[in-house]
Order: C-alpha cells, then structure tokens, then sequence
C-alpha cells in the first residue's frame, strides 16, 4: 500500500514549500493540487464564465483535462495539455479558484484523479481537504497553518519577487476572505481532520517544519 501524507491548511502558510522539501528527502511525489483547482479557475476565466454561474461551470467541466508532470525538477500543471504554471499564481485565479472550487463537478473532477495518484504511488498531498475528504486514510496528516501577519508577508515577498505589483494590505486582505470562504463552503471545507497534527509555522523556519513533518513520518514507519 502507497504511504500518503496529507497536508492541508490556509493560504500562505507555506504548505508548496515545505511539502515540496519532504518530497524531496523522501523520495516522494508531491502533489499541489491547489494548483489542480487554480488550472480550472484559469479555464473558466478564460472562457468568461461568471463564477456563480455554477451551471456553465458544471457543463465546462467536461471540456477540461488537467493533468501534472514535471519539468526541471518542478511539478507542473496541464489545462488541456497546456503547460499553465506560468499562469495560475495571480490573485485574479486565487480568487476565481476559491469562487469556482466551491461547486460539486469541480471537486468531483480532481477528487478522483488525487485518489487514483495516492493510490498508485508514495505521496505527499497538499490542499484543503486531503485529510478530511480526498485521503481520509493517510497514514500521516498535518494542519499547517500562520498567523494572517506571517502569512501575508510571505506570499507579498513570493509575489514581488516573481515581479509583480501588489499590497501587503491588499494580500492580507484577500488572504482572509479566501479563508473564510474556504472555511465555509457547504462540500469539503477547509478544517483540520480530527488525527491531523496541528503545526503553527509562525515562529519556526522551513527546516524547523521539514523536520517535524519528518518525525511524524519516522514515527508513523517504526509504529
Ligand atoms: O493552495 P492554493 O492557494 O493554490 O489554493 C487555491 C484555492 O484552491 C484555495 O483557496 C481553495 O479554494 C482551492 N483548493 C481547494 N481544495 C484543495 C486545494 C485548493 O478547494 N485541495
């Protein structure tokens, strides 16, 4: 049986980096399907579907491929076979992704495709909901989560060193009511899983988290 770790929890709280690290010393897949749902905003911005349009949403769903890959050591996400990765980091798809992934044939769409990947093979999983929804039975899962402070800092910083022109304000901000928004979405709200382990970020150092994910790992191996 493939050996999963979920790890799910709020905007910018460094879940891609450090997920991507442990995948890295364990040999792992990692998984960002965050970046599965920002594919779909993309396609349904770029088909100009309003996103409480749910019906058009439901139909273009049938229209969509996403699929991942990896190119120079990255993982990158496919829209119909297009490399998108480029495309799907702008507070515009944060936003239309939080909008659009509340909607049933959206998460239908990639909650199957993550499970038939954890099945086939050792992974780590990050998102909103792979402890709680999409992979109930991982044998590792953790909450990562910051203080909106901490967590709005570290996405200004990512954002203005990919070149782009933003407010710290403005992120915090959007930050938020994508949290609340996720938080309270009728179908796989974002919330730590009763056997997650909650980690708070604010204070630690990607290695300091790296490491006691690691633990968590080991442990659960030896046991
Ligand atoms: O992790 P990231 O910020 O890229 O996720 C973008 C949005 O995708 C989230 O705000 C959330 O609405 C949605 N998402 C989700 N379920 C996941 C991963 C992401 O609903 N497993």
């Amino acid at each position: 049986m493939a050996f999963n770790i979920a790890v799910d929890g709020p905007a910018g709280a460094g879940k891609s980096t450090v997920a991507k690290l442990v995948a890295q010393e364990l040999g792992y897949i990692y998984v960002d399907t965050g970046a599965m749902y920002r594919a779909m905003a993309l396609f349904f911005l770029r088909e100009g579907i309003a996103p409480q349009d749910e019906a058009s949403i439901s139909a273009a769903c049938e229209r969509i491929t996403v699929s991942l890959g990896m190119e120079h050591g990255e993982q990158q996400v496919y829209l119909n076979g297009e490399n998108v990765n480029g495309l799907i980091r702008t507070e515009e798809v944060g936003k239309m992704t939080s909008d659009t992934s509340i909607y049933p044939k959206v998460r239908e769409k990639l909650t199957q495709l993550q499970r038939e990947m954890a099945a086939a093979t050792d992974l780590i999983m990050d998102g909103r909901d792979i402890g709680t929804c999409v992979l109930p039975d991982a044998q590792v899962k953790v909450y990562l989560t910051a203080s909106v402070e901490t967590r709005g800092k570290r996405r200004y910083l990512e954002l203005k060193e990919r070149g782009m022109d933003c407010s710290l304000e403005e992120i915090c901000n959007d930050i938020q009511a994508r949290d609340e928004q996720d938080k309270n979405r009728k179908i796989a709200p974002l919330r730590q899983a009763e056997d997650a382990v909650l980690i708070d970020s604010s204070c630690l150092s990607i290695e300091e988290t790296v490491a006691k994910i690691q633990k968590l790992v080991q442990e659960k191996k030896r046991s």
